[in-house]
This record gives structure tokens, sequence and C-alpha cells, in this order.
């Protein structure tokens, strides 16, 4: 299982799976990536190894600038398309790592309100709450920042919104996520190893910590929302 993320200047689906190709080590049962084609949001997803994935995107490649991706061990809903990460609404694509403990209170809340399932999993709450947030007037960050307190549970996640072509957000509890400096490029990843391809140049996020990057900039924020500096590090995986 593992996450990557790039809000870059350069196409990024094949460099989305040569980082997830860094992060099988973990161990997975599907895989998936979405971008912003054009500005909207596209996703492809395949059950199995990267390979089904890689093939899924020479029938139907994916442009785009922007992009995040994952690899999924499933821990709610079998390995399927259907269930593979990311998980999208019209407005908001997710991916995450970990558990989110009260999603069934959450999904009982949601289809409340309207919200419409096609996964079993966990995770799709979390697309929901979101939405619902940014139907509700307000903001990638503020809808972001609304949604995070909700969840229960271990998690690293990482957000791609519709039409928000220099916008990526991350945060973590409970499962680990960095974010890589580049050269007029941010990224995310679960790890120096995902980012290795990249950049050298990484933050870890402590707990609680959720980012929001731009192509040219970081703003890493504390559970209470106070902004906060993370110690950058130079890593010595090699690309
Ligand atoms: N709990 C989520 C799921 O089952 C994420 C699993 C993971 O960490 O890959 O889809």
């Amino acid at each position: 299982c593992g996450i990557i993320g790039i809000v870059g200047t350069a196409p990024v689906a094949d460099r989305l799976v040569e980082s997830l190709k860094r992060l099988e080590y973990r161990g997975y049962d599907s895989a998936g990536i979405a971008t912003l084609e054009k500005g909207h949001l596209s996703r492809r997803r395949a059950e199995g190894k990267l390979r089904n994935l890689d093939a899924v995107l020479r029938e139907a490649p994916l442009e785009g600038h922007i992009g995040i991706g994952h690899t999924r061990w499933a821990t709610h809903g079998r390995p399927s398309v259907a269930n593979a990460h990311p998980h999208a609404t019209t407005e908001v694509a997710v991916v995450h790592n970990g558990i989110i403990e009260n999603f069934r209170e959450l999904r009982d809340e949601l289809l409340e309100s309207g919200a419409n399932f096609e996964s079993e999993t966990d995770t799709e709450v979390v697309a929901h709450l979101v939405t619902r947030e940014l139907r509700g007037g307000r903001g990638p960050v503020d809808a972001v920042a609304a949604a995070l307190p909700r969840l229960q549970g271990a998690f690293a996640l990482a957000f791609l919104f519709d039409g928000e072509e220099n916008l990526l957000i991350g945060a973590r509890k409970g499962s680990p996520l960095a974010i890589g400096y580049g050269n007029g490029e941010m990224y995310l990843g679960s790890d120096a190893i995902a980012l290795a391809p990249f950049t050298d140049t990484i933050s870890y996020l402590d707990d609680g910590d959720w980012a929001v990057l731009s192509t040219a900039s970081a703003e890493i924020r504390n559970s209470a929302n106070a902004r906060v500096t993370r110690a950058v590090q130079k890593t010595t995986t090699g690309s």
C-alpha cells in the first residue's frame, strides 16, 4: 500500500506509475491513478499487479500535469476495480492508506444527505465528506479542514480537485506521508523511496499534519490548523 502525488509542469501518468512500482515492496492487490485532463478529474484503476494498470493506461492514456496514485492493500471491500483507489466524486479524488474506523457512521450520515456510494471501502466516505463541504460553498482547503476532524482511525490521504490544476492536499494521522520538494514541482509520497525518482529533498509530516501544495509552495498545518514548519532532509536513497 502506498501513495504518490505530483503537482507539476510535465505529464504525470507515467511518473505516478513509476513511483508506485517503487512502493510494490509494501504489498498490494490493486492500483490506480487520477489526473486532471484539461482541468477535469479522470482516473484509471486495475486489480492485481501494476502491469495491469500499465495495460489499462496503454489502452486509455491519461494526460495531465497533476495527479495522485495508489497501491491498495484491501481492508474494507474485496480487491476489485470498483474498490481500487482513487475514489472520486465529480469534485474530488482521494487516495488513502489506513483505515477510517468510523466509516459506517459517516456513510449513514452521507447517504442521508444524498451521497451515492460506488464502492465497499471505508475510504469513499472521505471523498463524499469533502464533496459535501465543497457543495456547501467551501473552497478545497477549507473543505478538507472541515472534513479531517470527522475522521477516526489511521490515514495517509492525498486529494486532487476538479478544476484545480495547481493544488494538491495531503494529510496524515497514524500512517506516514512525506512532502517532496522539486524544481518547479512538488510531491506527496508514502516515503523517500516513492519520491526518489523526483527529488532527494523531503519533509516528513508529523502526526496530525496536513499540507497544501502547489508547484511552487508547501504550506504545512498541524491538527489545530496552525501553520508549522517541518525539517527538510536530504535523502540518500538515490534514483
Ligand atoms: N482501507 C482502505 C481500503 O481498504 C485503504 C487500504 C490501504 O491502506 O491500501 O481501501
